[in-house]
């Protein structure tokens, strides 16, 4: 298995440096379906969380659509993105701006709850993506600060959310104004009736994706997390396997390059291990699998997207090495092991960088990971305890 790369997807190279930028290496499945659906043109309804990486799913497309021509007049946008909160709102335009830094498109958030003259002037020069609550917009546009004649691309964003909060009429009057000739999608946690009526009413005719939700934790998978300095943990799994013992492990990590230097540095302290990833060929991993079932191998570091078809009986051990993106991965990865009733083991190394991924891990399995100290191996920068409900922060008001 190949994995897919944001390029693949058929995303032009400004916004793939955005992307390499922000320190993206693989798309999340919800962006390999989505981007080539939205770059098609089609409308779309999703049912993704947040945490999936659904705003770059459909920021993406939606830059690249834009940076195909410009916003004609005063007080007009193209492109359109409604959701709930503040916050929220906040936190798309971020990412919007993020991703748009190479392109030269201008993002605006616009949110209630605030004094709306700086919003109006901004609006006056025109943008041309704008992310805004349904209450304020309505607002915006009752007041003729802002017009929606050039806006091709609409998302409704958290529709599940915006609905709980009372928007339907808001939403309602701002879609019967835009322009009937336009793409429109729409992403909710979950698809309710009452998000599908919504959707019949704003989009037409939609593709339709759902990226489930990985059945969380098994009772009996043993997971535990221990903090430890990013440099050190190569001999912290020295250790852990030599010391413990650990007879066999399947040792998951981020990259190619991270897994041929990490078997590297286990070889140095006499542990013999192979790399499992898109790098080598088809019949190699095939056979390394095999062996690896056999117990001719004994310790496999394999990256995620390479190990996507792992199946093995009786695997006792996975191992972190660092913790994964999307939370979903995490919970795909640990189901290796625990198979069929057995007992199994799941153990992160987690050093500070690893802070926000634990963070969502642990928010998306509503609890927090056992943490347990390795003498010796205690880091240098600690890592704090999560936030459970994490949601990645916007760190600076977009302009
Ligand atoms: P979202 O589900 O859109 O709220 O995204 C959650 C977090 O994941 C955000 O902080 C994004 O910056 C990050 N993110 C989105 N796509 C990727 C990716 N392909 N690789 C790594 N992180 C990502």
């Amino acid at each position: 298995m190949s994995s897919t790369s944001f390029t693949d997807l058929g995303l032009l190279a400004p916004l793939c440096q955005a992307v390499a930028d922000a320190g993206y290496q693989t798309p999340t499945k919800i962006q390999t379906q989505a981007i080539p659906l939205v770059l098609s043109g089609d409308n779309l309804i999703a049912a993704a969380q947040t945490g999936t990486g659904k705003t770059a799913a459909f920021v993406l497309p939606i830059l690249q659509r834009l940076a195909g021509g410009e916003t004609q007049r005063k007080k007009r946008f193209r492109a359109l993105v409604l959701a709930p909160t503040r916050e929220l709102v906040l936190q798309v335009a971020e990412s919007a701006a993020k991703y748009a830094k190479h392109t030269g498109l201008k993002t605006l958030a616009v949110y209630g709850g605030v004094d709306s003259q700086a919003q109006k002037q901004a609006l006056l020069d025109g943008v041309d993506l704008l992310v805004a609550t349904p209450g304020r917009l309505r607002d915006l546009y009752t007041q003729r600060a802002v017009h929606f004649d050039e806006v091709e691309v609409l998302v409704l964003d958290e529709a599940d959310k915006m609905l709980d909060m009372g928007f339907i009429d808001a939403i309602d009057e701002i879609v019967t104004r835009l322009p009937a000739e336009r793409q429109s999608l729409l992403f909710s946690a979950t698809l309710s009736q009452k998000v599908r009526e919504l959707a019949k009413n704003a989009v037409d005719n939609p593709q339709q994706i759902t990226i489930a939700a990985a059945a969380a934790s098994k009772a009996n998978i043993e997971q535990w997390i221990t903090t430890v300095d990013k440099d050190k943990k190569s001999s912290l799994l020295s250790h852990l396997i030599q010391q413990t013992p650990w007879p066999r492990a399947l040792i998951f990590i981020e990259t190619k390059h991270g897994a041929a230097k990490l078997v590297e540095q286990l070889a140095k302290r006499g542990i013999e291990a192979e790399s499992f990833h898109s790098g080598r060929s088809q019949a190699v991993r095939e056979q390394l699998l095999e062996d690896f079932k056999a117990g001719k191998i004994h310790y496999l570091v394999a990256t995620g997207v390479a190990a996507r078809g792992i199946d093995i009986e009786n695997l006792e051990r996975v191992v972190n090495y660092d913790l994964p993106f999307p939370a979903d991965e995490y919970v795909h990865r640990i189901g290796r092991t625990g198979r069929a009733g057995a007992q199994g083991e799941a153990i992160s190394l987690v050093s500070k960088d690893d802070f926000k991924n634990l963070c969502m891990i642990e928010s998306r399995l509503n609890h927090l990971l056992e943490r347990r100290e390795i003498e010796g191996f205690a880091p240098r920068k600690p890592v704090p305890i999560s936030i459970l409900n994490y949601v990645p922060k916007a760190k600076r008001k977009p302009q």
